[in-house]
C-alpha cells in the first residue's frame, strides 16, 4: 500500500508544525511519498515564504535592493532548522540563491526555492530522500504539464524509496525551472500519486475537510465527510477555494481517493473525495455543499418565435465570444434566454454586445441586470428526490431574498439561483440553516 501526502503552507511554517508533520508520516508506513509547500504564515500577520520570493523578484525588476526581505527568509529556514535540531547545509544555498540573484535569477526559479529549501529540510528531518522535483515534473514548451514523460520519470526515481518532493515546480524541456500556479503543490501532490499508482493521496492542511459553506460567511459550518470528484469541481469552481482546481484530474484518472485532512487535528477522518459512494455511506443530507461568488451580469434576451427560429442561440453566443467573454450559465424558457457573465469581463465590452445582438437578432427586448451574485447548492442526492429546487425557492422567498434566475445542471447536481449581490450571504446562510436541519446525523 502507498499513501501520498501534500503538506499545505501552515503544516510547515514553522519547527512546531515540522514535528506534527514527521508524527504525522513516521505513524503509517505506508506514508512514503511526502510533496511540501514552502513555509506559510505562523499568524494572521505573517507572510508567506513564496510571497516574500516574489517580492524580492519584483525588487530586482526595478532594480531596488532587496536584501532585507531576503534576510527574512533566510532566517525562517534557519529558525526551523535549529528548531529541529537539523544540520543540513542551506547555508550554502542561499549564498547561491543571492548570486545568481544579482546576476538575474528568472522570477519563477527563484520562487521555487521556497518549497525546495523546505523539501530539502524536511528530508532530512524525516530521514528520507529528497527528490527534487525539476528532476521528473516536465513541461512542454506550451506550458502543459507532460504527464506521460513525467510519470515515467518518476517512476524511475521513486519506485521502492521514501523521498519528499518539493511542490509547485518542474522543468521545461530546455532545463529552466517552471512554477505551476499559485496553490500548485496541490497538483505535484497528485500527479506524484497518480504516477506512482497510489492508494491514496492525501491533502493535509489547516481545516478540517472541506466544509459545507464559506466560513466567513455561515459560522462553524460542518465539514463534508464525503463528496465526489464531479461536486468537488462544482464547488470549487463556483467559489470554495481550498484545493488547486486542477488537483482533481490527476486523481480521478486513476480512481485515486482524495482525503483532505488537518495537520492540526491529525485525528478527525477530514474529507474523502472518491467517484462515488454508496448509499449507507451519507448521512442523509440532500445537499454536499453551498458555494457562490458575486460580480456577474446577465443579458435577458426575448423574442416571440425564438423556440422555433433556427441559429438565435449560436448567433448570440458567438458574439459574445468575440469580445472575449466566457458565458457561465444560460437560463431559458421558450422564448426567451438569458446569458450570465462574469462582470469583470463583460462590463467593458456591454454595450457593443448588446448593439451586436440588436442587429443580429431583432429581439422584442433586450434587459440586463448587473450586480447578481450566484449561489450553488451542489449534491448528488438530489437527482433522485423530489422537492429539492422547491424547498430552496421556498426557503429563500420566507426570508425575503429574491430570486432573479434558475438554473440547474442535466445530470441534477446543482441547482444554482442569481440573486442580488446585496442579498448573497443572506441567501447562502439559510440555505445552509435549511438542509443542515434536516440531516440524519
Ligand atoms: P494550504 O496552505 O494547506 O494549501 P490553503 O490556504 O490553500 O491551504 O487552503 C485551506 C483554506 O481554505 C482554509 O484555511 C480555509 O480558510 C479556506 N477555505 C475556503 N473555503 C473553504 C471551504 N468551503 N472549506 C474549507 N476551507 C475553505
Ligand atoms: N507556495 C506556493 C504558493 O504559495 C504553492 C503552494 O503553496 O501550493 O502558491
Ligand atoms: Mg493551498
Amino acid at each position: 500500500m502507498l499513501k501520498v501526502l501534500k503538506f499545505g503552507g501552515s503544516s510547515l511554517a514553522d519547527a512546531q508544525q515540522f514535528a506534527k508533520v514527521k508524527q504525522i508520516v513516521e505513524s503509517d508506513p505506508d506514508r512514503r511519498v511526502v510533496v511540501v509547500s514552502a513555509p506559510g504564515k505562523r499568524s494572521k500577520e505573517d507572510h508567506k515564504i513564496t510571497d516574500l520570493l516574489y517580492l524580492c523578484a519584483a525588487h530586482i525588476e526595478y532594480g531596488v535592493s532587496c536584501e532585507k526581505i531576503f534576510d527574512m527568509i533566510r532566517r525562517r529556514y534557519h529558525e526551523i532548522r535549529v528548531d529541529c535540531g537539523l544540520n543540513t547545509d542551506i547555508d550554502k544555498d542561499f549564498e547561491q540563491i543571492w548570486v545568481h540573484m544579482q546576476h538575474g535569477m528568472a522570477r519563477e526559479e527563484l520562487a521555487s526555492r521556497g518549497e525546495y529549501l523546505s523539501a530539502r529540510l524536511m528530508a532530512d528531518y524525516l530521514g528520507f530522500d529528497f527528490l527534487d522535483a525539476a528532476l521528473w515534473l516536465k513541461f512542454r514548451f506550451d506550458g502543459a504539464v507532460d504527464k506521460e514523460a513525467s510519470y515515467a520519470a518518476l517512476r524511475r526515481a521513486a519506485e521502492g524509496r521514501r523521498v519528499v518532493i518539493p511542490g509547485f515546480y518542474g522543468a521545461m524541456p530546455d532545463g529552466r525551472i517552471r512554477t505551476l500556479t499559485r496553490g500548485g503543490s496541490d497538483i505535484t501532490g497528485a500527479l506524484a500519486a497518480a504516477a506512482l499508482d497510489a492508494d491514496l493521496y492525501e491533502n493535509w492542511t489547516d481545516v478540517s475537510g472541506i466544509l459545507m459553506a464559506d466560513p466567513g460567511i455561515v459560522e462553524n459550518p460542518a465539514p463534508i465527510r464525503h463528496i465526489t470528484y464531479s461536486e468537488l469541481r462544482e464547488l470549487s469552481y463556483i467559489g470554495a477555494k481550498v484545493l488547486h482546481e486542477g488537483t482533481v484530474f490527476p486523481v480521478r484518472e486513476k480512481n485515486i481517493p482524495l482525503n483532505i485532512r488537518n495537520t492540526n487535528e491529525p485525528d478527525h477522518p477530514g474529507t474523502l473525495i472518491m467517484d462515488s459512494f454508496s448509499d449507507e455511506e451519507d448521512n442523509g443530507s440532500l445537499i454536499t455543499g453551498i458555494a457562490g461568488k458575486k460580480g456577474y451580469c446577465v443579458v435577458t434576451v426575448a423574442k416571440t418565435g425564438m423556440s422555433s427560429e433556427s441559429g438565435v442561440l449560436l448567433k448570440l453566443l458567438e458574439i459574445v465570444e468575440n469580445h472575449g467573454v466566457n458565458v457561465e450559465y444560460i437560463p431559458s424558457g421558450i422564448d426567451i434566454l438569458s446569458l450570465v457573465m462574469a462582470e469583470e469581463k463583460a462590463q467593458p465590452c456591454l454595450y457593443a454586445m448588446l448593439g451586436e445582438m440588436q442587429k443580429a437578432i431583432q429581439p422584442d427586448s433586450i434587459k440586463v441586470t448587473e450586480h447578481m451574485a450566484i449561489v450553488a447548492a451542489v449534491g448528488r442526492r438530489m437527482a433522485s428526490r423530489p422537492g429539492v429546487s422547491g424547498k430552496i425557492f421556498a426557503t429563500l422567498g420566507e426570508n425575503g431574498v429574491n430570486i432573479r434566475m434558475i438554473t440547474q445542471g442535466p445530470e441534477e447536481l446543482n441547482i444554482i439561483v442569481g440573486v442580488e449581490e446585496k442579498d448573497f450571504a443572506q441567501a447562502i446562510r439559510v440555505l445552509y440553516n435549511t438542509f443542515m436541519k434536516e440531516r440524519k446525523l
